[in-house]
């Protein structure tokens, strides 16, 4: 297999739930889903199931607090332990597959993943509150990630030639770099893990994923998939567990070679320090590729083409999946001159959002994660209240679940704490600009620079965006979420993490280790 002899990578398409076919699709996973509710779920140590500690790690749907769905174990310490030890042991036989082989293993993860696409729509919208198109948005970018990684892969397998030196030859080859820590947070629970997951193993290194406690069975899931698509059992180790106990463990083991870690900026930053401290016996430099928050800002121009597409995107971008999104509008800020105008038009667009439990349909709005992303975002709401003017929203809303009110809090100073600290919910802070110089300005002024849009029809403003507005993901004219991969190649400036450019061509390349041959011609 090589790359020309491939069809040219295409995004998976969204269904449109609309259509009856594809909504009995959905409702028969939903039913299947429903059915393996509960039930316990091992941990897997080179293909071996394996119980944890006496304590269990319960995942409960956010949208109806008292319904479990997965059981799942807690590794101990000497699990994690293990993990990594088996990992390593394993990771010499892994690398040595020929690339190709690998390739074809992800291939054939797609393939699956596209079969059991409504199964996945229908554990995230019971285990993370995703609404269906949301749903089915993250299995479709999982797919993505799959058959764009292993296309990726064959094209590392046979590199740019090099400059050939008179009497040798030359060659430069690309090799896996060992053991890697894959830790994914609960937010895109299939296709941030399965991203992170697929292009550590298809680069040849073994791995040992820590799914996030919010979404284990999700995660368990995946693994079913990597088994079928014909990926060693020795080859990755799922170890659930508290981030804050096996995580530390498993970062810090010498034996560890990178660590993949998509989170929190507090987490990351952790996770930074301790694979800076070298541990006896440790023989390389940890890696570290780190995607963290957000703090993501759109710009409304004075100039913009038309407001109520502007006020489209905002809403859109601020409350899809309850405003769970790293990418997630957060900040708004509008030229002076339309604010009270474009504020108006926002009010109407949040209050007509429908919400309740993400398995009906109707809802465009599902719960918060849990109990305690749900304390915080209410706690930021009455920060907020008390640093701006509560337009719409700022209370929890009816319902089984963590369900929070879409808010807009208008009138927020660039110091507030609700324009500067990431609140991961659904709560927008708009922003009054001066003039174009001063949205800017405002636009930069946070320690974040994930996404950012601006919605203006003036070229010579769009010229300035592009130079000046510091993000690792600029959008014009658009909203600030929705990256596909292959276009929108995402990962974030500053705080926002190693800006490793998810879904990009350059993606891979941190996951391996170039190793450059001469060999003197003889006779
Ligand atoms: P989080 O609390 O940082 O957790 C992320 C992962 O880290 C989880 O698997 C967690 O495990 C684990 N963890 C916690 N403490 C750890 C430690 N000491 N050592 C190692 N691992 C540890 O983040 P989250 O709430 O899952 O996700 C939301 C955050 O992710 C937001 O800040 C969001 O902006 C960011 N995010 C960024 C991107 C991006 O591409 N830049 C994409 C999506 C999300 P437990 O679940 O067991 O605690």
């Amino acid at each position: 297999m090589n790359l020309s002899s491939l069809p040219p990578f295409v995004n998976e398409t969204y269904r449109d739930f609309l259509i009856p076919e594809h909504k009995a699709a959905m409702l028969a996973a939903l039913a299947q889903v429903r059915a393996e509710l509960g039930r316990e779920y091992d941990l897997q140590i080179a293909g071996h199931p394996e119980k944890g500690g006496p304590d269990k790690l319960l995942s409960y749907n956010p949208s109806l607090t008292t319904e479990l769905i997965g059981m799942h174990q807690k590794a101990t310490a000497e699990q994690a332990a293990r993990a990594v030890e088996q990992a390593h042991a394993y990771f010499p036989t892994w690398n040595a597959v020929p690339a190709e082989l690998r390739a074809a293993r992800l291939f054939r993860a797609a393939a699956i993943l596209k079969r059991r696409k409504s199964e996945f729509n229908a554990w995230m919208v019971l285990e993370s509150g995703k609404n269906w198109l949301e749903a089915e948005a993250d299995t479709a970018e999982a797919i993505d990630f799959c058959d764009y990684y292993a296309r990726q892969m064959l094209r590392y397998a046979t590199p740019e030639p090099l400059v050939q030196m008179p009497g040798e030859h030359g060659q430069l080859t690309y090799l896996g770099l060992g053991v890697g820590v894959i830790i994914p947070p609960w937010n895109f629970p299939l296709a941030i893990l399965v991203g992170m997951t697929v292009a550590a193993l298809v680069t040849g290194n073994t791995v040992v994923i820590k799914p996030s406690s919010e979404t284990p069975t999700i995660a368990a899931k995946f693994m079913e998939v990597l088994h079928e698509a014909g990926f060693p059992p020795e080859s990755f180790q799922f170890l659930p567990g508290s981030g804050a106990e096996v995580g530390d463990l498993i970062v810090s083991h010498p034996k560890t070679r990178f660590i993949s870690f998509t989170g929190s900026k507090e987490v990351g930053l952790r996770i930074v320090e301790l694979a800076a401290k070298t541990q006896p016996g440790q023989r390389w430099i940890k890696r570290v590729v780190a995607e963290m928050g957000g703090k993501d800002a759109i710009v409304v121009d004075s100039q913009a083409a038309d407001l109520d597409a502007a006020a489209s995107g905002v809403i859109a971008a601020a409350f899809g999946f309850q405003g769970q999104k790293c990418s997630a509008c957060s900040r708004l800020i509008v030229d002076a001159t339309i604010y009270d105008e474009f504020v108006a038009k926002l009010k109407p667009l949040a209050e007509a959002l429908t919400q309740g439990p993400a398995e009906d349909p109707s809802n465009y709005m599902g719960p918060v994660i849990g109990a305690k992303a749900e304390k915080t975002v209410l706690n930021y709401i009455e920060i907020g209240k008390s640093e701006g003017r509560l337009i719409t929203g700022g209370a929890k809303a009816q319902g089984p679940g963590h369900f929070i009110q879409p808010t807009i809090i208008a009138d927020v100073e660039s110091t507030d704490r609700i324009f500067q600290e990431e609140i991961f919910g659904p709560v927008l802070a708009v922003t009054k600009a001066r003039d174009f110089d001063h949205a800017m300005q405002l636009a930069n002024d946070s320690a974040y620079g994930l996404t950012g849009a601006m919605y203006s029809a003036n070229p010579e403003k769009i010229a300035r965006a592009r130079a000046e507005f510091f993000v690792g993901n600029l959008y014009i004219n658009r909203k600030c979420t929705g990256a596909m991969v292959g276009a929108h190649p995402f990962g974030g400036f500053n705080m926002s993490g190693t800006d490793s450019k998810a879904g990009g061509p350059d993606y891979l390349l941190q996951f391996l280790q170039a190793k450059s041959i001469a060999e003197k011609i003889i006779g």
